[in-house]
């Protein structure tokens, strides 16, 4: 689950990492309201999207020249200005994709005077199975670019959990950022902070892009994305909260209603697979013979006749499937109620794309019985590679007609 910068910084803030003041703000008249908390005579107003490069991203329907989704404002006028300009529009950046996001609420922050910016992130290493600090000089800009260009420029370690964050982590992060004195101090404390801050969270990941030092010497963390690793939040009822429903998508927040593990994709081909190995396995072989996955789905094992058909209704309410891969290896999961649920969705919502279904294992015969006597307009297949390719072969004709 992601959450946004504002509430993010404000768990750093709980854990003693230092962060700039500010405040949320949904209207002009709260962004003002904001500012007006603050010292000036620099604010910022930063918009809140769940995703990243906001400073260099661009807004629909404003000119090119104009400025991006984070802005340095020089008077409160300029912040009612600014908000007013970004409040409601969509904000494209290099990770929203081409039809960016629609910018909701903004944070309104005190300015601060840049001396250096660095990059510090932390995430859950699964090669060595520890939480791992990622920090570099080069802060403020693309790291994908940092470490393909200057991979030595970045520097990592992980920390093991038996022992905890140690002063050494602190000093390998203030060495590397080129740190001494009393900015070498604050670094060794904001280590243990966000090491804390991401071990009592069951953080995924956390970066700090840029943490900056300012002019008068002091260490801020200026940016702030965090994850939290989704299979934990059963134990933080209070993050729970954060979730921004409208950043995230609806088919996504339907298939969680159901406990369906649903990820929305970009192709063409819906799946409804059981097991994740074989969803895996059936999205590769749908881009092996030319086409690509709408989505990630994995029914589960013990899913119910309702949970398949609501499964089915998420995939055919994505305007962009054109073909639909039923793909069952029955084990735990029978194959008739597989069956039972696709015909009860497709008698509700009705079916305009062509319908692959390849069922094996338990209660197979039942399942295609159900399904023949349906009368349903279903293509059978005998295994995944003949099911994979009548599918694309399906999606084609369909589209050429
Ligand atoms: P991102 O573009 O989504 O990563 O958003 P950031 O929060 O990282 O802001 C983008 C850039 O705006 C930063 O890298 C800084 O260079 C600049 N910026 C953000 N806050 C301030 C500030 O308080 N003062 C100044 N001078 N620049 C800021
Ligand atoms: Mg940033």
């Amino acid at each position: 689950m992601n959450i946004h910068e504002y509430q993010g910084k404000a768990i750093l803030k709980s854990f003693g990492a230092p962060v700039s003041a500010g405040a949320a703000a949904l209207s002009v008249d709260e962004a003002v309201a904001a500012a007006t908390t603050l010292p000036g005579p620099v604010y910022v107003v930063k918009s809140q999207i769940h995703a990243g490069g906001r400073g260099k991203g661009k807004f629909k329907g404003l000119p090119a020249d104009a400025k991006g989704g984070v802005r340095l404002a020089k008077s409160i006028d300029e912040v009612a200005a600014f908000a007013k300009e970004m409040l409601g529009r969509t904000l494209v950046t290099e990770q929203t994709g081409p039809a960016g996001k629609q910018v909701n609420r903004l944070y309104i922050e005190d300015g601060s005077d840049i001396a250096k910016e660095f990059y510090l992130s932390m995430l859950v290493d699964r090669e060595t199975s520890r939480v791992a600090f990622v920090v570099s000089t080069e802060g403020g800009m693309d790291i994908e670019k940092v470490a393909h260009d200057t991979p030595d420029r970045i520097v990592t370690f992980s920390v093991d959990p038996a022992t905890g964050v140690m002063a050494h982590h602190g000093r390998k992060v203030a060495q590397t950022l080129g740190l001494t004195g009393d900015l070498a101090r604050q670094a060794e404390k904001l280590v243990a902070q966000l090491y804390s801050a991401f071990v009592a969270t069951d953080m995924a990941m956390l970066e700090i892009n840029p943490l900056v030092v300012t002019k008068q010497n002091e260490l801020r963390c200026l940016d702030a994305k965090v994850t939290f690793d989704t299979n934990a939040l059963y134990r933080h009822a209070e993050l729970l909260k954060l979730r921004d429903l409208t950043e995230e998508d609806a088919k996504e927040i339907e298939a969680s209603k159901y406990d369906l593990n649903y990820i929305a994709l970009e192709g063409t081909i819906g799946c409804m697979v059981n097991g994740a190995g074989l969803a895996m396995a059936t999205m590769d072989i749908i881009k092996l013979y030319g086409a690509t996955p709408a989505n990630f789905l994995d029914v589960g094992g013990g899913a119910t006749k309702e949970k398949v058909a609501a499964a089915f209704k998420i995939i055919t309410s994505d305007p962009n499937v054109k073909g639909i891969l039923v793909n069952i290896f029955g084990g735990i999961m029978r194959c008739d109620v597989v069956a039972e649920g696709v015909v009860a969705a497709v008698r509700e919502v009705g079916l305009a794309v062509p319908l692959v279904v390849r069922l094996e294992g338990t209660n197979v015969e039942l399942g295609k019985k159900i399904i023949n006597e349906s009368e349903l307009n279903v293509v059978p297949a005998d295994n995944l590679d003949d099911a994979a390719q009548k599918i694309v072969k399906a999606t084609a004709q369909k589209e050429a007609a």
